[in-house]
């Protein structure tokens, strides 16, 4: 077989053995003689693939019944505009600013109201998450916005902002599940599909019920209000069936292994292995500071432009790929999602071991 070691940043590595059944259903899904592509998204089987979908991620992540679960289409840059049409009340909102996705959100929220940023990383590349203890938070702001892990820089938050009691809305795209959540500290929690959970094209929006709003922002369009899908658990329009449906096939996988428990210790482990020898090369170095390290997105560099491109390049024939990062950043970064088996980061640093070996 062909497969490679994808470390791309998403749409990103899946597991083989959620390829595996669908490809065995891909014809006849089930005896109904179709496959999950071609069927109505109304038909009996598919109402049981959704609803075993949601299910499946609340047991995953402990939601209780105060939370709705929806699936929604447009990719995490349409939550940027439909948070603050559903939740801008006040018209105010504090944003923390952590990279480009939390930039992104940000201008986008001002569009609707007065989005203020209340703590940046900018000043340092977003090389680190900043002090989130003391906030200068607004007495009537409606929500306090982050980027849980930050894709491109390959920064976590390892302790939640102190949102003064206001709703905490989170982009948790790239560590969806990753490791365990207390989804009671959230008022909203979002992430686009493509890196740890299924296919692109499909956004899950977990949302305290209090906060979905009757009445929106004026002119907010249907497709964008929370309550129009709530109320029809998903279903108001065409979803995006078959993401839906390898989406419920990774959870139950992540179900198998034992839960997000299991998860998260392997990806210490994976991220560990990968870490510990950034820490003791002399030719690669991570670029985030130690403590708010990513456990799902590595960034790291030589010094060296050219020396770099060698190594993306080299990497790539030795069955390694999509090393190279952000084209903000440059680089390398290795994406090690929940579906990157321990093989992959042991072969990546016996990689870059040798690569070291020979061009220090
Ligand atoms: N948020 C984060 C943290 C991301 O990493 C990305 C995409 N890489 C986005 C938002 C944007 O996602 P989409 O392309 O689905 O709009």
């Amino acid at each position: 077989m062909g497969r490679i070691y994808n470390f791309s940043a998403g749409p990103a590595v899946l597991p083989e053995e959620v390829l595996k059944e669908a490809q065995e259903e891909m014809l006849d899904y089930r005896g109904c003689g179709m496959s999950v592509m071609e069927m109505s998204h109304r038909s009996k089987a598919f109402e049981q693939i959704i609803t075993e979908a949601e299910q499946d991620i609340r047991d995953l992540l402990h939601i209780s019944e105060e939370y709705e679960v929806l699936f929604l289409q447009g990719g995490a840059s349409t939550q940027f505009a439909m948070i603050p049409m559903n939740l801008m009340k006040n018209k105010k909102a504090e944003y923390i600013i952590t990279g480009q996705w939390a930039k992104k959100a940000f201008k986008e929220a001002c569009i609707y109201g007065d989005a203020r940023a209340i703590a940046s990383s900018e000043d340092k590349t977003f090389s680190y998450i900043p002090d989130c203890s003391n906030l200068p938070i607004r007495e009537d702001a409606d929500y306090v916005y982050i980027c849980e892990n930050n894709t491109i820089y390959g920064t976590k938050f390892k302790t939640l902002p102190n949102t003064n009691g206001k709703p905490l809305v989170a982009d948790v795209s790239s560590c969806f599940l990753s490791e365990p959540m207390e989804v009671e500290k959230y008022g909203l929690i979002y992430g686009g599909a493509q890196k740890n959970i299924g296919p692109a094209g499909v956004v899950i929006v977990i949302i305290r019920k209090d906060l979905i709003s009757e009445e929106p922002l004026t002119g907010t369009p249907t497709m964008l209000r929370y309550k129009i899908h709530a109320d029809a658990k998903s279903l108001y329009n065409t979803p995006p069936a078959y993401g839906i449906y390898i989406c419920g096939k990774v959870f139950k996988w992540l179900k198998n292994i034992g839960g997000l428990e299991i998860i998260q210790k392997k990806n210490e482990e994976k991220a560990k292995l990968l870490y510990e020898f950034l820490d003791q090369s002399r030719l690669f170095k991570g670029t985030v500071r130690k403590e708010d390290r990513s456990l799902m997105n590595v960034p790291f560099v030589t010094g060296d432009k050219e020396l770099d491109a060698k190594f993306v390049k080299e990497a790539k024939e030795a069955g390694l790929e999509n090393l190279k990062g952000h084209r903000t950043v440059g680089g390398m970064r290795a994406s090690i999602y929940n579906a990157m088996p321990k093989e992959g980061v042991e072969k990546l640093v016996e990689f870059m071991e040798n690569f070291e070996k020979v061009n220090r």
